[in-house]
């Protein structure tokens, strides 16, 4: 083949592929997914914002954090024709908070709860549940600072879940704190590790240098049984963190949602402060985090704003989309995109410019109607018909344009009978209320 997707790049196709492996690369599929995150975002008072899929380089490099895999290595950036250095969106936060900073939605709206949906680029190296290009369904709150809007965020994410049939994952919280403990935090976390340093993965003893909490958020064998009984987080927190972790704690259990406090979540942004969170799942072998997302109190700072409080978190479309397939629940999906469907016996000019007519008429009023243009006979036509799904056939022939009428047939009963061309739409409008 001349031409093929890019090294973990996907199509998603309008019908399943055909390796059921991969069925989960599906249109409709996604967009049942992307209107229950809308519809649930709706009931939670969240509005939609969209940003560019291209943004300047340094918004991530200054906010994501340079000692992050994404920043270091993991993004595609590149010099556009004016040399400006711009990367593709590897994440949706910074993208979100420099548009509300340009277009003054802090100062216009003190309480501002915002969603999206979209596509992240990360050079990342690929496996099932891990994309070079993926979608997040995420939201972010601005404006308040207390801990019921972190138990709402986390509340959305699991009523999203909830919703879609996924009750089969977990959800990890912990605190992160604030710079000044969490540096306090990092030193200790080095003098822990240091007399087993060269024990550690290379990965490990990068972090080490580069971004010690990170150690922490790994994945080997060997680096996990040496932070076994490393010092906690929880321990370091500076008073307010730590209200506000025991206020979030007892928000969801208010709101009956189950928790398990992680000391080893730190994700991978430095932008965080205080509440972290996960959503794990338990159908994706390695790469099991739903979703995740956290407080980010000193981001609108950074990016040259106001001071503005903030929280939110971004879910994997992908990964959501694998867990569903792998749990076997099916979505209620519309069935097949024709409601009808017109047969037409014969090329004759009028015939055909008619039934173009006609089609027009029927779409024009909302009905769903398509034809097969490749036939003049009745079986391959309605053998189209039946590939579609479709619940009525329309068939028109030299004498039905005689007499300014068309068949109607019912596609499971069978049944047909005639219809006057000035009355379709209305009989059919009456046959799909
Ligand atoms: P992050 O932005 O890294 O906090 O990721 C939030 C969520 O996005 C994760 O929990 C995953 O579900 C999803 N995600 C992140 N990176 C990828 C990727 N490379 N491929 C697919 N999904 C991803």
């Amino acid at each position: 083949m001349r031409y093929q997707s890019l090294p973990y790049m996907y199509d998603t196709l309008p019908f399943s592929p055909t390796d059921p492996e991969y069925s989960w690369q599906n249109t409709a599929l996604c967009q049942y997914v992307e209107e229950k995150f809308r519809d649930v975002c709706r009931r939670f008072g969240y509005r939609e914002i969209r940003t560019p899929i291209l943004e300047q380089t340094e918004l991530f490099t200054r906010n994501i954090g340079k000692g992050t895999d994404i920043v270091s290595k993991e993004m595609f950036s590149f010099q556009d024709r004016g040399e400006r250095d711009i990367s593709l969106k590897p994440e949706g936060t910074a993208s979100v908070v420099r548009a509300c900073i340009q277009n003054s939605l802090f100062a216009d709206y003190p309480m501002l709860k915002l969603y999206y949906i979209g596509q992240n680029f990360r050079a990342e190296r690929g496996q099932k549940g891990r994309y070079r290009q993926h979608q997040q369904l995420g939201v972010e709150a601005f404006g308040i600072a207390d801990a019921q809007v972190d138990a709402e965020v986390i509340a959305l994410a699991v009523t999203f879940y909830r919703e879609l049939g996924i009750t089969d994952c977990e959800l990890k919280i912990n605190s992160v704190g604030v710079p000044e403990s969490r540096q306090v935090y990092g030193e200790a976390l080095r003098e822990y590790v240091r007399p087993y340093l060269s024990e550690m993965s290379e990965d490990g003893q990068k972090r080490f240098e580069m971004n010690p909490l990170r150690m922490l958020d790994t994945k080997s064998k060997g680096d996990l049984k040496i932070l076994e009984d490393a010092p906690h987080l929880v321990d370091y927190l500076d008073p307010e963190s730590r209200e506000h972790l025991e206020k979030l704690q007892a928000y969801l259990s208010a709101l009956g949602i189950a928790y398990t406090l992680d000391h080893k979540l730190v994700r991978g942004f430095d932008y965080y402060t205080k509440t972290a969170f996960e959503i794990v799942g338990r159908h994706l072998g390695s790469q099991s985090a739903l979703g995740g997302g956290g407080r980010y109190d000193a981001l609108v700072k950074e990016c040259g704003g106001a001071p503005t409080p903030g929280i939110g978190f971004g879910l994997g479309m992908e990964r959501c989309l694998i867990t569903l397939q792998e749990m076997g629940i099916s979505l209620p999906l519309p069935q097949g995109a024709s409601q009808v469907f017109m047969i037409v016996l014969g090329d004759e000019p009028e015939l055909l410019r008619r039934s173009l007519q006609i089609l027009m008429e029927l779409r024009a009023n909302g009905i769903a109607a398509d034809r097969d243009f490749r036939s003049k006979k009745f079986p391959p036509q309605v053998k189209t018909a039946d590939s579609l799904k479709a619940q009525y056939t329309l068939v028109l022939g030299e004498n039905e344009l005689a007499q300014n009428v068309i068949q109607l047939r019912n596609q499971s009963t069978k049944e047909q009978r005639e219809v006057a061309l000035g009355s379709l739409v209305e009989e059919l409008k009456r046959l799909f209320a």
